[in-house]
């Protein structure tokens, strides 16, 4: 545990959450700044920083948490689709956001809006060399 690690606290229960979930490797609670009502976040105990250097056994264990929350507030929320992605701006603690959709925009890029912000516009696509390249490069390593 990593003492001035907010989520580390959160997980030893010295911070209070409103938890959703609990076991001895991950906890689910509520953000404080939810983009909708029942924006989740999905974490690991052990402090790890980065989604990628988790192993898999704990990454399988927070997909699965945000799997079950996501049915959940499908029929509660009535939304067709709920968004789980791992940002890792605020907090250097590996989180995994649940985000039920009411809207396309609730979690829009930037690369989205290029025509407003209330149409949506799909990002041009790139010349199929490039493509290949870019896969490519991405196989590799
Ligand atoms: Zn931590």
């Amino acid at each position: 545990m990593i003492s001035n690690c907010l989520f580390c606290r959160i997980a030893a229960g010295e911070l209070p959450a409103h938890r959703l979930y609990e076991d001895d490797h991950i906890v689910a609670f509520l953000d404080l700044h939810p983009i909708r009502a029942g924006h989740a976040l999905v974490i690991p105990k052990a402090h790890h920083v980065w989604f990628e250097d988790l192993p898999e056994d704990l990454a399988t264990r927070i997909t699965t948490c945000a799997q079950r929350l996501a049915r959940r507030m499908k029929t509660l929320y009535g939304v067709e689709r709920v968004a789980m992605f791992y940002t890792g701006i605020h907090v250097p603690h590996a989180h995994a956001h649940v985000v039920p959709m009411h809207h396309v925009h609730d979690v829009t890029s930037q690369a989205y809006l290029s025509a407003g912000s209330d149409d949506y516009a799909t990002p041009p696509q790139l010349p199929a060399s490039e493509m290949e390249e870019i896969a490519r490069q991405l196989r590799e390593g």
